[in-house]
């Protein structure tokens, strides 16, 4: 299928810029998610590592104090104040094999939890010993408590609850981050999740849990799938208690701002083509419209109307090129204007040359009748009665009338040519050339054998210029079979389904293959100089074609020629080509 060059241009534009858009959106999103991510792995981590240092700093700070508190045992509330938070102190020693408890304080104010509920996780203080401190997660009911147990001697170990968010502030981070505190086994000691604290969860199987209560290093990033989502996560070791800190960030809300990146930049690179292709739309048809106009002129000119210009808006290349257009179109009608006249001289020439090779039997067919008209005036000048006067007066009236239709049908002939069509019986237009060259051919000695078929079908056409191609037919066969010993001419028309046809067969020595092909080309002839111009059957060709028949030969050498003439009914013209073509469309040289 044939595209306009304005949907090409559109649809390339449009292909383009949407390619250029899923390059681009591919690639930036490419850079732009792995950048984001190494960055949010770096920011991850940092942030469990300070939130691991911070806690590491409070539990130095508690661990200090409660260990001195074990050594120097003074008052509780000497020692410890507000920041601390401690909500109970317990003091064991070591008794042999037994840990003893030497002293069990509650600050004032503290959740009645802290003091009534029974201690559920046992404290293993040989542990706390090796281990030097120990954080658990104590919570009691609705109380979130954490318990920090530190050996201040090698046989004194103090034991204190405080509030987990003394330890860890879990909320303290930006609100798209989660940042939490899990003991040395993976469970939970802060937490922004209250009841996660109170539950005692086990976070373990936590990939990221996983990894930093496995890893020797201090601290590790991971990326994790759970059930409740993607996480982006990393994980920090406290120094004191082996406590984990981790941080995390669900991967959805982490690349909000890259999706809302791509989002934008889809709606405006969609904006982008919507105007790009508006543009292109607007610029193409600025383009293809004079084109199309041009198109419509050439087809305009095509159908003969030459000198037809095209209508000029744009400037530019294509007003230039319209410009040009136009002085072609102009410079066109011009030469075929000169080419018609040319062409009107040669079609006149050439009937002037036939009507020099018909003048001998045109003069005899005059002189008979003027012989008459003067034997007759002689005779009526001696006649005795007017009776007799007037019989001699009929006979030279008579003589001169034929003599006159002679040279009437010689004037109509050799008149230079109009252009009118009519509607013509086709046997009266060949009889006319019969008769035209009917005594030339006597003269020659040729034979005429004339059929005219019944019920023909009209044609339309101009009758001179048709009589004209016959007489050409009729003379080039007779030259042809001069010096032959039987010089035969058959005229034969015929009807039928394809119009009205015309052969003229001749008994001569035939046209050689070679020479068929290039007898309708102009100037083309075999007869001696001075007899032949070669213009005949080129004029004729020309004529038969503007009429829109055909004319062609069939020949054997040595067998004669036949050329036959085959033109469309009046009625078959009116419905193919509504306007008939004129005269001037003679194309005679042009072949
Ligand atoms: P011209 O008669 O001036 O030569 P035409 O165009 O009428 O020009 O004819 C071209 C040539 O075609 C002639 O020279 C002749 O060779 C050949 N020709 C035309 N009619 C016949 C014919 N009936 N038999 C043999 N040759 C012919």
């Amino acid at each position: 299928m044939r595209r306009s060059i304005r949907y090409q241009m559109v649809g390339l534009v449009g292909l383009m810029l949407v390619g250029a858009l899923a390059v681009y959106l591919f690639l930036a999103n490419g850079i732009v998610g792995s950048d984001k991510l190494s960055s949010l792995r770096d920011v991850t981590e940092v942030l469990a590592r300070t939130a691991a240092g911070q806690v590491d700093a409070s539990l130095d700070a508690l661990g200090g104090k409660l260990r001195y508190f074990g050594r120097a045992r003074p008052e509780p509330l000497t020692l410890f104040d507000e920041a601390d938070g401690v909500l109970s102190l317990k003091l064991y020693q070591r008794s042999g094999t037994e840990w003893v408890e030497l002293m069990s304080w509650v600050a004032d104010g503290a959740p009645t939890a802290v003091g009534d509920s029974p201690d559920l996780t046992p404290l293993q203080l040989d542990l706390v010993k090796v281990a030097g401190m120990v954080v658990q997660n104590v919570s009691v009911g609705g109380t979130a408590l954490a318990r920090i147990t530190v050996a201040a001697t090698d046989e004194v170990v103090v034991s204190a609850k405080v509030r987990p968010d003394r330890l860890l502030r879990p909320g303290g981070a930006h609100p798209m981050y989660r940042v939490y505190l899990l003991d040395a086994g993976g469970q939970v000691l802060a937490h922004l999740d209250a009841a996660k604290v109170l539950s005692r969860a086990d976070l373990a199987a936590l990939p990221v849990v996983n990894d930093a209560l496995r890893a020797e290093g201090p601290a590790g990033a991971s990326e994790y799938r759970s059930a409740e989502g993607d996480f982006i996560a990393a994980w920090a070791r406290t120094a004191k208690a082996q406590l984990v800190v981790v941080a995390e960030a669900p991967r959805e809300e982490a690349f909000r701002a890259t999706r809302q990146l791509t989002t934008r930049a889809l709606v405006f690179g969609a904006a982008m083509i919507g105007l790009a292709v508006g543009l292109a739309i607007y610029f193409s048809r600025r383009v293809s419209q004079p084109l199309l106009a041009l198109e419509q002129t050439i087809k305009r000119i095509a159908h003969g109307e030459l000198g037809a210009e095209v209508e000029m808006k744009s400037t530019a290349e294509i007003g230039s090129l319209a410009e040009s257009f136009n002085q072609m179109s102009r410079e066109l009608a011009r030469r075929s204007e000169e080419l018609d006249q040319k062409n009107q001289q040669l079609v006149q020439s050439e009937k002037m040359s036939a009507i020099g090779e018909l003048s001998a039997g045109l003069a005899h067919e005059v002189k008979n009748p003027m012989v008459g008209i003067v034997g007759f005036a002689q005779l009526g000048q001696e006649s005795t009665s007017l009776d007799e006067a007037r019989e001699y007066f009929a006979l030279i009236d008579s003589d001169a009338q034929r003599a006159n239709g002679i040279l009437q049908n010689l004037l109509e002939f050799a008149r230079p040519p109009d252009v009118e069509q009519e509607v013509l019986e086709f046997n009266q237009v060949v009889q006319g050339a019969v008769r035209l060259t009917a005594h030339q051919l006597q003269l020659n000695g040729v034979r005429m054998h004339v059929e005219y078929a019944d019920g023909l079908p009209k044609i339309r056409g101009n009758g001179n210029q048709l009589r004209q191609v016959l007489l050409n037919l009729l003379m080039n066969a007779s030259q042809a079979m001069e010096g032959a010993l039987e010089k035969h001419l058959y005229v034969q028309t015929k009807g039928g389904d394809a119009g009205a046809q015309v052969s003229v067969r001749d008994v001569g020595p035939g046209i050689a293959p070679e020479a068929q092909a290039r007898i309708f080309e102009p100037f083309f002839t075999t007869k001696p100089r001075g007899k032949g111009t070669g213009l005949g059957l080129s004029v004729s060709r020309s004529i038969i074609e503007a009429h829109r028949g055909e004319i062609r030969v069939e020949s054997e050498l040595g067998k004669g020629a036949t050329f036959f003439i085959r033109l469309p009914s009046a009625d078959e013209l009116r419905e193919s080509a509504p306007a008939f073509p004129e005269v001037d469309d003679l194309k005679a040289t042009r072949h």
